[in-house]
């Protein structure tokens, strides 16, 4: 891989500031000198996922991962070291130097996204030939029109389990590149490897990333007795299920200010086809942390329009409470009079639908509505219970003026006082907030003992020899940060010195890369795995607990070399049996 000029890296640091390019990701609360949010990396709802402008670095405490701005965008949009600095410069309006990058991932991943466009546009083609023609139907039965098809490039794939494999191959393709794009399938024959099509007779239905490129496939079966309804794309070098949304590249566009979320690709399209351009779904699965970031970027506001079954409620509860931890608006539809969007279009027509929006129940009336599930409320007993439920969902509010009018409506609706209300939800609230407290306390020191365990994998000698390997960590913190201190001690120390390998290797490329040019960062570092990089930012975190001096440099530098001194007089090989047991009853 060609080398990028220093300076434009620098440039390119600057300008695409880890602050803000952070927070279009993962919404970030200040505290004092650092930033933190819930990871988007890792499962969490405390947040240990901290963001440190002053050293341009991010590190998450629960999770180990860590890295600069180019580390960030690598690890969430999935991309390679090139790919991430060439999205990073056009998001700041910077242009690639004039040099060729040629990677092999690179150049696979292309080949793979050329694979995908291929395939949709012969899928698309089938659907419009005589073969494809019980697909085509099965689409206009759905109400499709000619110009929704053409819109989402829907598709036919052919029976015969080895159309497409014949067509990509004239194509260019071998059948390794089409099994790794998950466009067809293997199976052993007489220890021979035979390859066929993954998707026979199905309605195609492609999915686009957000600059239009064909990712991945969903396939349904055009009979509802089909053994499986869906066959998917999984996971592949361009796709990773949980991290797209279905139809984001044309709802981006839209000019309503919110998204509407819905289950199923089908429901999505429809509802284009009826006007409602905002539409989206998630892709399968159920919804995701990284899903939810990525709408909080392009809206302010959801509408959850999940089925009408239990399933789809029970789904609809739990993505409310993914949305919980981030700024967007929720509304929860209730689709009344049909099980999915896709019904209520048919049977009554968009008219009813946009009623239904303008009826969506806020988050939190639709929590109110769902405590009442299953209690009869004109009982004692059962008022009781609901109250209770309700009061709990109310302790959430923070704006005292919403809390005043649930408080209000419910006041009125169960015959109880609106103060009684208020006084037990703010029981609740001072309840909770003193086990919040607490709880976060405990979550910090779990946290550091968590990041200490992951520091001590990737630099296993760390634990024997904490004193030198602080103090190699402090003094490498030191140089990332003050560079100009290593000409002066350069001739004091040395990697081999070090006394675990881990922090020598992290010294040699500190070194290495001030030589170079002058400064050091992360994601410029070779080399080292994910694991390791992640390592290395949290050396960085050290960097506002330092002094910043140059007697603070010699001060590790000598504690390092009197341990090196020490493990050299006594490693343990070298002592006779006797100094051992002398060692031990010491
Ligand atoms: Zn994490």
């Amino acid at each position: 891989m060609a080398a990028l000029n220093e300076d434009f890296l620098s440039e390119l640091r600057t300008l695409a500031d880890i602050e803000s390019t952070v927070s279009a990701y993962v919404p970030l609360k200040r505290r004092g000198r650092i930033l933190t949010g819930i990871c988007p990396f890792h499962n969490e709802k405390t947040p240990s996922f901290t963001v440190y402008p002053e050293t341009q670095s991010y590190y998450c405490f629960g999770c180990g991962s860590g890295g600069d701005v180019i580390t960030f965008i690598k690890n969430i949009e999935n991309l390679d070291y090139i790919e991430s600095v060439r999205y990073l410069a056009e998001r700041v309006g910077m242009s690639m130097p004039q040099e060729r990058f040629q990677s092999d991932l690179y150049e696979k991943r292309r080949r793979m996204f050329e694979a995908n466009r291929l395939a949709a546009r012969f899928f698309h083609a089938a659907l419009y030939s005589p073969e494809g023609k019980a697909g085509l139907q099965y689409l206009y039965n759905r109400g499709l029109s000619d110009a929704t098809i053409r819109k989402f490039g829907l598709g036919y794939a052919p029976a015969g389990w080895d159309k497409l494999r014949n067509f990509m191959r004239q194509q260019g393709f071998t059948d390794l590149e089409l099994y790794e794009a998950n466009l067809l399938r293997v199976r052993d024959k007489n220890g021979k490897k035979h390859y066929y099509d993954a998707f026979v007779d199905r309605a195609m239905f492609p999915v686009l990333d957000l600059r239009g490129n064909v990712l991945a496939f969903s396939g349904r079966a055009l009979t509802s007795d089909a053994q499986r309804k869906y066959v998917n794309t999984s996971d592949t070098l361009i796709y990773k299920k949980g991290e797209n949304i279905f139809a984001l590249n044309f709802a981006k566009k839209t000019a309503k200010d919110f998204l509407i979320l819905c289950e199923g690709n089908l429901d999505v399209i429809s509802l284009h086809q009826a006007g409602f351009d905002n539409a989206v779904a998630g892709l399968g699965t159920a919804l995701t942390e990284r899903q939810v970031a990525l709408l909080a970027r392009y809206t302010g506001a959801v509408y959850l329009c999940y089925d009408a079954d239990e399933a789809g409620q029970k789904a609809a509860q739990k993505a409310l409470r993914l949305f919980e931890s981030t700024t967007l608006r929720v509304k929860v539809i209730h689709l009344e009079g049909g099980k999915d969007p896709d019904e209520i279009l048919k049977k009554f027509g968009a008219g009813r639908f946009k009623s239904l929006l303008e009826g969506a129940a806020n988050d939190v009336e639709y929590r109110i509505l769902r405590a009442r599930d299953g209690i009869d409320v004109t009982t004692d007993d059962g008022k009781t219970r609901f109250l209770a439920a309700a009061c709990a969902v109310l302790a959430e509010l923070h704006s005292p003026v919403e809390l005043d009018v649930y408080a209000a409506r419910l006041s009125e609706e169960l015959g109880v006082s609106k103060d009684a209300i208020l006084a037990q939800t703010k029981n609740i609230t001072k309840n909770r907030s003193r086990y919040t407290e607490k709880h976060i306390l405990r979550e910090v020191q779990s946290f550091e003992k968590k990041a200490d365990k992951a520091i001590n994998i990737v630099n296993p000698e760390r634990a024997r020899h904490m004193r030198a390997a602080k103090a190699e960590e402090l003094l490498c913190a030191s140089l990332m940060h003050n560079p100009e201190f290593f000409s002066q001690i350069k001739e004091e120390i040395t990697a081999q010195d070090f006394i675990t390998s881990f922090n020598a290797r992290v010294f040699s490329e500190i070194a290495a890369q001030l030589i170079r040019n002058g400064m050091f960062s992360i994601s410029a570092a070779a080399g080292f795995s994910s694991e390791e990089i992640g390592a290395i930012a949290r050396i960085q975190t050290l960097i506002p607990q330092l002094a910043n001096t140059l007697a603070e440099c010699r001060d590790c530098i000598k504690v390092i070399l009197e341990e090196k001194a020490k493990t050299a007089k006594g490693a343990p090989s070298e002592l006779s049996d006797e100094d051992f047991l002398k060692l031990f009853q010491n």
